[in-house]
């Protein structure tokens, strides 16, 4: 193949720069404490300086370099020239009037833009927040899915949707939701690294059991997710009562058989101890009826689990609707007959775009 004159290829570069081309920088908030520490030693600093500098990020949450003053200049320097920093810029943050529930808008070093969410209850704060750019799964009642995927998430910029929500209101966040836009199993490697470092004790130490992962169900990730030991909890978004109707809502229920899920589900107990939450989108005429409570209840006996109903949020570009409040309840009550554990969604900051991908949708249409 003939090389474009005058266009920087890897080829047609001095030494020093075809390594700066072929070797993208390695992003230095997404490594470990025993990573970072290796890197720090390699470039000649005291192996001290690498938990100074983790502090730094993941506890002091500094937004650069230049903020770690008890770094040597010399030193910062290095690092700058190394290593990547990521830190999100606020492009837009709405408050609700109603319940003081927060959205973030967060653009990315790339010019990409992702949502977060923070809500404030009674037992602390929690974040809600996206694990990718876009989404592949489909979902039909789901704003965010109906651009596609873009791409990933690094670990860095998950934890840094958590660290400029904590920074911005100087509150902590204790509880962490990733409910956000994306599947968070369909970035697998970068979420775990994310959750590692989210709670360890060098860093803001959420604990883990104050971290919920919510899946559509993708069967292989769940079952070696169980075997991370790790104490998160886990939803599942089930949405329906039988296999053909989930296919309806829900494109990936084309790939994973009901039953599979629920297996899957099962075995996350099994091997983490760990309650399974539920989560059932009611969607007026659609998955609401009474059969549907039965079947749900049957599906799930003799779990040990926790069913999380939502009453749908409407987006533009569906003809979705929330059933009536009556029908809610009386699904809840059918539930609860067959001895389930239910409640229902309340609904946090409803006069601010709050179904997921809504906010970063309606940006996105704007810009253009
Ligand atoms: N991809 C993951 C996590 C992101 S979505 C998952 O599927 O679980 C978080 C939750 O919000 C999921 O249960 C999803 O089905 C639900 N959800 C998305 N859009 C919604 C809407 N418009 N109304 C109600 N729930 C919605």
């Amino acid at each position: 193949m003939q090389e474009q004159a005058g266009k920087e290829t890897a080829a047609n570069l001095e030494p020093e720069m075809r390594n700066a081309v072929m070797e993208p920088k390695t992003d230095i908030k997404s490594l470990t404490l025993e990573e970072l520490t290796a890197e720090v030693t390699a470039l000649g600093e005291k192996p001290f300086r690498a938990k100074q500098l983790y502090q730094w990020m993941h506890q002091k949450l500094a937004r650069e370099y230049d903020e770690m003053t008890n770094l040597p200049k010399a030193f910062r320097e290095k690092l700058r020239e190394k290593y990547t920093y990521t830190a999100h810029t606020l492009v837009e943050r709405l408050v609700s009037e109603v319940d003081g529930t927060e959205k973030y808008l967060f653009g990315l070093a790339d010019g990409n833009v992702i949502e977060s969410v923070l809500m404030r209850y009674h037992f602390g704060n929690s974040v809600c927040i996206s694990s990718q750019v876009g989404c592949r799964m489909g979902c039909r009642f789901c704003a965010s899915t109906i651009g596609g995927l873009t791409r990933n998430l690094l670990p860095s910029e998950m934890l840094d949707q958590v660290y400029a929500i904590q920074r911005l209101t100087g509150e902590r966040v204790s509880h962490l939701v990733v409910m956000g836009t994306g599947e968070p199993l369909d970035n697998y490697d970068n979420l775990l690294r994310f959750i590692r470092l989210l709670s360890d004790e060098n860093g803001l130490n959420i604990s883990q059991r104050n971290i919920t992962v919510s899946t559509c169900g993708l069967v292989e990730k769940i079952r070696e997710l169980a075997q991370e030991r790790l104490q998160i909890t886990l939803a599942l978004s089930l949405h329906a009562s039988s296999q053909e109707k989930r296919k309806a809502l829900m494109p990936v229920a084309y790939q994973y058989e009901l039953n599979d899920v629920i297996d899957a589900c099962r075995y996350y107990f099994e091997q983490t101890g760990r309650r399974v939450t539920f989560e059932y989108s009611l969607v007026g005429g659609v998955n609401d009826s009474q059969e549907d409570a039965e079947r749900l209840a049957k599906m799930l006996g003799g779990m040990s689990c926790h069913i999380n109903l939502i009453p749908v949020n409407p987006i533009r570009e569906r003809d979705y609707t929330q059933p009536d409040r009556q029908v809610v309840i009386a699904f809840k009550n059918k539930l609860e007959k067959y001895g389930k554990a239910v409640s229902i969604r309340r609904e946090m900051g409803r006069d601010i775009s709050g179904a997921c991908g809504q906010l970063r949708k309606g940006y996105m249409e704007q810009a253009r």
